[in-house]
């Protein structure tokens, strides 16, 4: 375990690039990986975004990219696959940053953007690829992609790619590369389709497990409203987006289209806000990801596949306008905030088809959220009785409440989520 990243051996141009992005301390993820991956082994580590897992990886891989190689050849010496195209560019501005005195040689190549660029960017020679699985793949048929040279394969947020069906892409990837190649996978679990794919691709890997479920977030704040129908989320969000602590809001709609029409009626009421989602080409989501952390835009409606990999510092809320359909993805949307140390506020609606979801939450993070009532806007309905474990208690958060955080103005000890 290292205490500082000055006692691994890493480079000078590395170690002045990591004091430049400001990380003074590696975080716990960093303290365990980096060690491990310098030394060569493989890796099967859970950690969730917001843990500084992309400088986990990151590192480690430039740090082998200082060494020369014997193996002749154009293509990369280093892949790393991610689910998205959000998550692909957060990771290659993560390379951008610590790579920056170094002679790093590195490409992004995601869908939803055209060929021919990256065509050319693959024609040249690489020491470092960033890419989805599916267009890698495109790319590999055609006969444009050399992985004969990798030495490390990085699969990030493992469980994401294989959620969103490309563990036959992943597996052919694999396959394209040498099997003495060092690999390192980051799953938010480690159960499941992830362990099939960790004993095939794996060799003896170090198991990192950070912290069990319910450790995660710490400095997340988290409450749930009932809410009796749309009407009623409506006032909800309009109640939490009078707060003047939420400074950034990043609020999930379980549909494209709930999302375009939730960003108008904002858009209509004279907030700043946008929406994100799949449908948008990827020049939009660019612009629209640079306004939010310039903090042009106080409001984004977002879909879950949209968000991932979203590393907006500033955001100061996450609001759960409708739950996620996969327990996993309120740990990944939550993760959105209190990034990095910072503190942040999670709020999810509660609709009355939704309990059984919300229970679904709860097993997985191993605690009860907190029932928050809002003076005036009381639901109608009753938690139904099978699902309610306490009855929910006045909200600290009344209408005209000051601008205190939320994080602190709830009576300490007394919720039963408090920052899990
Ligand atoms: P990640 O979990 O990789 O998405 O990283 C979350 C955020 O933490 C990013 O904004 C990183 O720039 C930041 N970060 C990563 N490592 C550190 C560190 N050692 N100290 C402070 N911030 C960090």
């Amino acid at each position: 375990m290292l205490v500082s990243f000055t006692e691994n051996p890493l480079d000078d141009a590395l170690l002045r690039a990591i004091d430049a992005c400001g990380y003074t301390v590696p975080t716990d993820i960093q303290r365990a990986a980096i060690p491990a991956a310098l030394s060569g082994s493989d890796i099967f580590a859970s950690a969730q975004t917001g843990t500084g897992k992309t400088a986990a990886f990151v590192i480690p891989a430039l740090q082998r990219l200082t060494q020369p190689t014997e193996t002749r050849g154009r293509g990369p010496r280093v892949l790393i696959l991610t689910p998205t195209r959000e998550l692909a560019n957060q990771v290659t501005e993560s390379v951008r940053n610590l790579g920056r005195f170094l002679r790093v040689r590195s490409a992004t190549v995601v869908g939803g953007v055209a060929y021919p660029p990256q065509l050319r960017l693959l024609e040249r020679p690489l020491d470092l690829l960033v890419a989805t699985p599916g267009r890698l793949i495109d790319h590999m048929e055609n006969r444009r992609a050399d992985l004969s040279r990798v030495e490390i394969l990085v699969l990030d947020e493992a469980d994401r790619m294989l959620d969103l069906g490309f563990i036959d892409a992943v597996r052919s990837i694999a396959a394209a590369t040498p099997s003495k190649r060092q690999t390192l996978l980051f799953s938010a679990t480690l159960e499941g389709r992830v362990l099939a794919i960790a004993a095939d691709l794996l060799r003896n890997p170090v198991e990192i497990r950070l912290s069990k479920a319910e450790d995660r977030h710490i400095g997340i704040d988290q409450c749930v409203h009932q809410a009796d129908d749309l009407a009623h989320k409506e006032r909800l969000l309009d109640h939490w987006l009078s707060q003047t602590e939420l400074t950034q809001a990043l609020i999930f709609t379980a549909t494209k289209r709930d999302a375009d029409r939730l960003a108008q009626t904002l858009a209509a009421r004279g907030h700043s806000t946008a929406a994100l989602h799949g449908d948008l080409p990827q020049r939009d989501r660019n612009r629209i990801m640079e306004r939010m952390r310039m903090q042009h835009l106080r409001l984004l409606v977002a879909t879950d596949v949209a968000a991932r990999g979203l590393d907006i510092r500033t955001l100061s809320h996450v609001i759960n306008y409708d739950l996620p359909m996969v327990a996993e993805d309120y740990i990944h949307r939550i993760g959105r905030t209190g990034r990095a140390g910072a503190t942040g506020t999670a709020i999810s609606f509660v609709g009355p088809g939704d309990w059984a979801r919300l229970a679904g939450i709860e097993r997985l993070t191993g605690a009860r959220l907190t029932r928050e009532i809002i003076p005036g806007l009381e639901p109608r309905q009753q938690e139904p009785r099978r699902f309610s474990g306490a009855k929910g208690k006045p909200s600290p958060h009344g209408r005209h409440r000051s601008a205190a955080p939320a994080s602190r103005s709830r009576p300490r000890g007394t919720g039963r989520s408090p920052r899990v």
